[in-house]
């Protein structure tokens, strides 16, 4: 193991040979063995035990036992636990985006800001911990009282992608915590040790109450135990962020149960320009999207349809600013890039690269594996000009390719080439005309979850809901009031009369 990360998992307490089992109290595994190199140099990370069913077991009934307590806890009290365990990232914050930099392979900048998100979602959940209401209405009948509340769900599942190893946890167990429910969590078996460390982390933080301490349990595993999850009726909520194909499997198990499930899967993300945007800031917002996490966050850019009035000259701008983009080891501040997570992202990249050739691709900036790197997991951002029809346009490739698309006439040319595609995330449109922007923004507008203007499609705040429609499933998670999907909603009516009349003007007199 190299020094820097030794470091790390010396500050966290991470073992190096680790269990990935945890129901609370104590480590366990008895399934497979997980193996973690970092993509940054191929070097192993160190080796994680993962859980088998006899596992997942022990935890599901630790969290669902730990339930039973938890919810009689007032919520602003369980917030204090949210808020404690925010302050420990503070604490933790540059080890634990080191680690998120080494294991996933992301800038330091983004392993950091990955952890920021931590601490801000448990900022906003700690407020929310005193503001989960529901309406009041005016009952129809006299001297009666109706309103709303909400419940804890129960335990929750967490199944999360590669790519965003701590926060898109966070996001969930965060919320699902101050609503009163327990978690079990599958993280991605590329990134185990990340988990690992959320959870030492919430368990340091339990020690300072005297609650139980399951609310949270992990296991670290593959496709099985997710699958093991989605089938389970005492799992109450699975949320399971990934791809569209490992989101319609979950869906379908789930539903086969009548159960819930959020879920948050690919994107097809675009950025329309028109011949009225401001073209420096849609460099800047096109290079960050298109680049930044090397083109593997599920907002990336990976279409920019551009007006063909303006097309030659923002293909000039993006081909030079693309020629300052430096791509290498991203613990570096000076790099901007850094490498694809594994041996099959790169395949996929490369075979992408190929079939956008033979439907017509013309590479503005050429693609490729970059020589003499430290691992062989780093490639060249590419950009091609391709028609809007090219059958590939419709696919998300996890991979840094930017696809520039011409669109001629006026912006509802672009609005439908940009709606024209399965996944409904983030969009955004550049443009300083006002009747543009509205268009974009108008029911006849932009068809996903996210839609930006004058900003990019990637780097959304905690704030808003997060989310996508079509093929990226529908779910909302993070800020807004999408703390509603952790909780049952119950309309209660109360009477406080002496006569027990009925709704709809009923009479049945005894
Ligand atoms: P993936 O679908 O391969 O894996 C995601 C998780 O699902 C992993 O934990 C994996 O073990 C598990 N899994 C796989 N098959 C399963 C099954 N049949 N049943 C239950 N669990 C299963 O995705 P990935 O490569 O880790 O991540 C990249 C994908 O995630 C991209 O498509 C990206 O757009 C998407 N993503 C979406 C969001 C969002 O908020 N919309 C956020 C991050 C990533």
């Amino acid at each position: 193991m190299r020094k820097e990360i030794q470091e790390i998992f010396e500050k966290i307490a991470i073992p190096q040979s680790a269990l990935g089992c945890n129901d609370g109290s104590e480590w366990f595994a008895n399934g497979n063995l997980y193996n973690s190199y970092t993509p940054v140099d191929n070097s192993l990370i160190g080796s994680v035990k993962g859980g088998n069913s006899t596992d997942y077991e022990r935890c599901i009934q630790k969290a669902q036992g730990a339930f039973l307590e938890w919810r009689l806890v007032p919520a602003p009290q369980r917030g204090e636990v949210v808020r404690q365990y925010g302050n420990l990232l503070r604490k933790h914050k540059d080890a634990l985006g080191r680690l998120v930099s080494w294991e996933m392979g992301k800038s330091l900048q983004e392993g950091w800001g990955e952890v920021q998100e931590m601490i801000d979602i448990c900022d906003f959940a700690v407020g929310l911990s005193r503001q989960l209401h529901g309406f009041t209405m005016h009952s129809e009948r006299p001297e009666h009282r109706m309103y709303e509340q909400y419940h804890p769900l129960g335990v929750v599942g967490i199944i999360s992608a590669f790519n965003f190893p701590v926060a898109v946890w966070s996001w969930n167990a965060a919320l699902a915590l101050i609503c009163g429910n327990t978690l079990i969590w599958k993280p991605s078996e590329k990134v185990p040790f990340c988990a690992i460390a959320c959870q030492i982390l919430l368990q340091e933080t339990l020690q300072n109450f005297n609650y139980p301490k399951a609310i949270s349990t992990l296991i670290v595993g593959d496709a099985a135990i997710g699958e093991l999850m989605s089938s389970d009726p005492r799992v109450a909520l699975v949320s399971a962020t990934g791809s569209t194909r490992m989101g319609k499997e979950v869906a379908q198990k789930v539903a086969a149960r009548l159960g819930k499930s959020l879920l948050e899967l690919g994107g097809n993300n675009a950025i329309i320009v028109t011949p009225n945007a401001d073209i420096k800031m849609t460099v800047i917002g096109t290079v960050f999207g298109a680049v930044g996490t090397c083109g593997q966050r599920c907002t990336s850019t990976r279409r920019l349809i551009v007006h063909d009035s303006i097309f030659d000259q923002v293909a000039e701008a993006l081909a030079k600013a693309y020629q300052q983009i430096r791509i290498g080891n991203p613990l570096l501040t000076e790099n901007h890039v850094g490498p694809l997570i594994d041996a099959q992202a790169v395949e996929q990249y490369e075979n992408t690269l190929s079939v956008a050739t033979q439907q017509g691709a013309q590479w503005i900036v050429e693609g490729g594996r970059l020589e003499n790197a430290e691992s062989p997991f780093y490639v060249k951002p590419a950009i091609a000009k391709i028609s809007a029809d090219a059958e590939i346009v419709q696919h998300e490739t996890f991979a840094p390719i930017l696809y520039m698309i011409p669109y001629s006439g006026e912006v509802e040319h672009a609005i439908a080439i940009q709606n024209n595609v399965p996944q409904g995330l983030s969009s955004a449109i550049m443009t300083l005309n006002m009747r543009e922007a509205e268009k974009f923004l108008s029911h006849a507008g932009s068809d996903c979850g996210i839609a930006n203007v004058n900003i990019g499609t990637s780097g959304a705040e905690i704030g808003g809901a997060f989310g996508g429609e079509k093929e990226t499933g529908g779910g909302r998670e993070s800020g807004s009031d999408s703390w509603k999907a952790y909780m049952r909603r119950q309309t209660n009516t109360l009477n406080y009369g002496a006569n027990l009349p009925l709704a709809q003007g009923i009479k049945f007199d005894l």
